[in-house]
């Protein structure tokens, strides 16, 4: 019956299943049913297959309905009704679910969808008062030609159990079907929600189990708390636990209705009834208007996330930039002050550049450091190091923890792989692109400036440049630097003056 060739083997099976849970929610309802009625006091099975008509694509909707058209006669049928009856009944049903489907389409599908007020206004107009009503008014037709029963009757008993179960149960199952399964993930969020239920139905329990107070107005506080803390979902299982505890305790008998007098059992389940719809209506602006602002919090974290990410990173290269150099250098240097380790820097300039741009242009220019950039983003490995673009044709790095004879070794193989990199410079007295690099490292003591040590990594390139390019120099704090190049071995030159 449910086989179609045109809805994939995973939505065949939810079909079944929907369909299956219409029978035993329509099943619980006629169970329920209070007093020989022939209409149950809170009818849920549609509100269960209108959350799924709403986020489900309607190609799959036929077959969804088909199933659960089948379900609902099934359980009238169990329930002692006539085929006739089971039909017609089944049939109202349909419609009922029928027009706020077509009208809020399968609006929900996307979970990223916002259920805001606008679209909630549309769901109490069309899904909770016009289409029982419809149906109801249907019913009303049906059951009094089929049996002579009150149209009148039938009405106002379809309109109220049908808006109640579809406002209870629909946000209910759309909530979990949109994010049931990962808010699950979250255990102390999932304790918290058990928790603020679990007072819900202990209050509403405590409220409904005397009969001598009108004490309705204590549930109040502990819905709008449910709204605040626990979102729509959380608010939508709050109404269901006091639904359910508020009119099976009126129905056995118990309960603040029963302090008005000469009410008739339909009157004090009217009344509940009642009572549960105007507290829902009045507490699901408070959640959304909390989920809406949360939404928007969590939009601005982003944007201004990615705002942080653009303002520290070099357009042209993609390295952090000079300003984010600044604050990873700050870092690095109160953390290596703290720890009392060394902190090394190093300033790779590229050798001849400007005679690159004017043989080449400067569009290839840029495109030479777009490629030098992605070259020297994999010279350093260890995490916490940092490489950025200075600015112009300048690459600056910081390694955290490391002294003068590791960041040699780093910026070495800086200068080789850019040299093996073999980037064409006809202009350069090597032919292709290099760089030479001034490095310093000192563990940071009061005397002595985080700038001192930039300073001197600067020092220390100069006099690489000074001594033929393509080369490493370290700097010297006090002491001569000692400029190695290419093919000789290590060159000792006049002291530098690091501190200005
Ligand atoms: P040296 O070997 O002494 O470093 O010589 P150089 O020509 O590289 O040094 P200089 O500081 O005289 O020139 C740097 C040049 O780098 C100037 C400019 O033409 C070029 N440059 C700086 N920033 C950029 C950039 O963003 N794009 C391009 N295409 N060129 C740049
Ligand atoms: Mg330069
Ligand atoms: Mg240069």
């Amino acid at each position: 019956m449910l086989r179609n060739k045109g809805i994939p083997q995973s939505s065949q099976s939810e079909i079944l299943l929907v369909s299956i849970l219409y029978f035993l929610s329509a099943w619980l309802s006629l169970k329920f049913t209070g007093e020989g009625g022939t209409i149950a006091s809170v009818w849920l099975a549609n509100g269960v297959l209108l959350a799924y008509l709403l986020t489900t694509p309607r190609s799959h909707w036929r077959m969804l309905v088909a199933g659960c058209m089948l379900a609902n006669v099934l359980a009238n049928l169990g329930a002692g009704n006539d085929m006739a009856k089971a039909l017609a009944l089944s049939a109202c049903n349909m419609a009922e679910v029928a027009i706020p489907a077509h009208v809020l389409g399968g609006r929900l599908r996307n979970r990223s969808t916002i259920i805001n007020w606008a679209f909630a206004q549309k769901f109490l107009i069309y899904a909770v008062v016009l289409g029982p009503a419809f149906a109801g008014a249907l019913a009303g037709v049906a059951l009094s030609t089929l049996q002579t029963e009150n149209s009148g009757e039938i009405f106002k008993t379809w309109l109220m159990a049908d808006a109640l179960g579809i406002a209870l149960v629909t946000p209910l199952a759309v909530a979990l079907r949109r994010s049931g399964i990962s808010a699950m993930k979250d255990k102390e969020g999932l304790a918290y929600m058990v928790l603020c239920l679990g007072l819900v139905g202990v209050v509403t329990a405590a409220v409904f189990s005397q009969s001598r107070y009108p004490l309705l107005f204590v549930i109040m506080p502990f819905l709008v708390f449910a709204a605040f803390r626990l979102g729509l979902a959380g608010l939508s299982a709050a109404y269901v636990i006091c639904g359910s505890i508020a009119l099976a305790m009126t129905s056995s008998g118990s309960g603040p209705m029963f302090l008005i007098a000469e009410t008739t059992a339909g009157d004090r389940l009217f009344l509940v009834q009642m009572f549960i719809l105007f507290i829902e209506v009045s507490t699901i602006p408070v959640a959304l208007a909390l989920e809406s602002r949360l939404r928007l919090e969590s939009q601005l974290a982003t944007a201004n996330a990615r705002l942080e990410h653009l303002a520290g990173t070099d357009p042209l290269t993609g390295l952090p930039n000079r300003r984010a150099f600044d604050r990873a250098f700050e870092r690095e240097w109160a953390i290596a002050a703290r720890a009392k380790v060394p902190l090394a820097v190093a300033i790779v300039d590229v050798d001849h550049f400007k005679a690159f741009n004017d043989t080449y242009g400067h569009v290839a220019g840029d495109d030479c450091l777009t490629r030098l950039g992605e070259i020297l983003s994999n010279t350093i490995f260890r995490p916490g190091d940092f490489i950025g673009r200075y600015g112009g044709e300048e690459f600056v790095i910081v390694l955290p923890g490391t002294d003068m004879a590791g960041a040699e070794k780093v910026c070495e193989r800086v200068k080789e792989i850019v040299s093996a990199a073999n980037l064409p410079h006809e202009t350069s007295p090597l032919d292709h692109v290099t760089v030479s690099v001034g490095f310093a490292s000192m563990t940071p003591d009061t005397l002595l400036s985080k700038n001192q040590l930039l300073e001197a990594a600067d020092v220390a390139l100069y006099s690489a440049k000074s001594n033929g390019r393509n080369r490493v120099a370290r700097a010297a704090i006090g002491q001569a630097p000692i400029i190695k190049s290419l093919t000789t071995s290590p060159i000792l030159v006049p002291v530098l003056q690091t501190t200005h």
